[in-house]
């Protein structure tokens, strides 16, 4: 089977809707024409003219807000391979002693394609979540001192550095705490692309609510008193994260209500009468609440 491209085609079925990312339009724009745009071209013609790709951007803000998703959508958008996802607490504590090894062999498998097809190689998406974690040791011998992040943010810098072998290579770092990041690896040739994910405002968190109770909807289980305009005001400082378990705290209101259970025939036929209301939504937002930061709306 052949494989997508590095400079991948847009996916001819792509539209932003179902890509069910509430509320980031603009940030998915941006990020997309900064950092994307210049994969589209057919192989081997980007390189032709001189088009540079982009090899690392940081995806910073509170937890909860989309990061991740946006980074698997426009993946999948853009035809790369599943993201491989790693995680900076974990490169620190599991992989003691062979971290370098680790991040070697995460790059390892482009790297072969690359040589391998060229320009016709596909996009290799590397996710490294937490991205801090690694960098708050550096230069500093302290804090646990055993000099690992060190080594994992070398072995970054030098496979960043790397153009030739990094065409295919796409990094994304995240973050919430974008002031603990090493400087180095934000200069331009490396994570160059910074774009802030924040708490979505109103219209994003009504988007938000819409997305992740599509099916209940779809399906005739939600209720007509559900106001989703009145549960985007009511529901300031949530995170996307936050507004998904708020609708799975009011689904589990709503069984509650209507299982009275028995058999398993009964069962169904209690969860096949089942609606959610407005008031199971309100029950939820007793017992979820907003745990980060504070937003824009808040601040002026
Ligand atoms: P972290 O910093 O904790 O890794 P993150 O910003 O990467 O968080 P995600 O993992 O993308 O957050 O979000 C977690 C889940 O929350 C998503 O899988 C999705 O269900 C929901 N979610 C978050 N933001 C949005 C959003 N903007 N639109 C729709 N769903 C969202």
């Amino acid at each position: 089977t052949r494989r997508p491209a590095a400079n991948s085609v847009i996916r001819p079925d792509f539209k932003f809707e179902d890509l069910g990312i509430g509320g980031l339009d603009k940030e998915f724009s941006d990020i997309f024409r900064r950092a994307f745009a210049s994969r589209i071209f057919p192989p081997g013609l980007a390189e032709k003219i001189g088009i540079q790709h982009v090899r690392g951007i940081l995806l910073y803000g509170p937890p909860g807000t989309g990061k991740t998703l946006i980074a698997r959508q426009i993946g999948k958008m853009l035809n790369a391979r599943e993201p491989k996802v790693i995680n900076g607490p974990e490169v620190l504590n599991k992989y003691v002693g062979q971290s370098e090894e680790n991040i070697r062999k995460l790059f390892a498998d482009a790297e072969k394609e690359q040589k391998e097809k060229g320009d016709e190689s596909g996009l290799h998406i590397i996710i490294f979540d937490e991205l801090d974690a690694v960098c708050k040791q550096r230069g500093s011998g302290a804090g646990g001192g055993t000099g690992v992040g060190d080594s994992v943010v070398n072995q970054l810098l030098s496979k960043l550095d790397g153009v030739d072998q990094l065409n295919n290579i796409l990094l994304i770092g995240m973050t919430n705490r974008k002031d603990m990041i090493d400087e180095a690896l934000l200069r331009s040739g490396r994570l160059e692309v910074h774009m802030e994910i924040s708490l979505p405002d109103e219209a994003g968190r009504q988007q938000i609510l819409k997305i992740h109770t599509t099916k209940m909807r779809e399906n005739g289980k939600m209720a007509s008193d559900v106001d989703l305009a009145e549960l985007a005001r009511s529901t300031r400082n949530f995170s996307g994260a936050e507004i998904s378990g708020l609708v799975r705290s009011a689904t589990s209101f709503a069984l509650q209500r209507h299982i009275k259970g028995g058999t398993v025939a009964a069962l169904k036929d209690d969860v096949a009468e089942m609606q959610i209301h407005m008031e199971d939504f309100l029950g939820a937002l007793e017992e979820v609440h907003p745990l980060f930061g504070v937003s824009e709306e808040d601040l002026g």
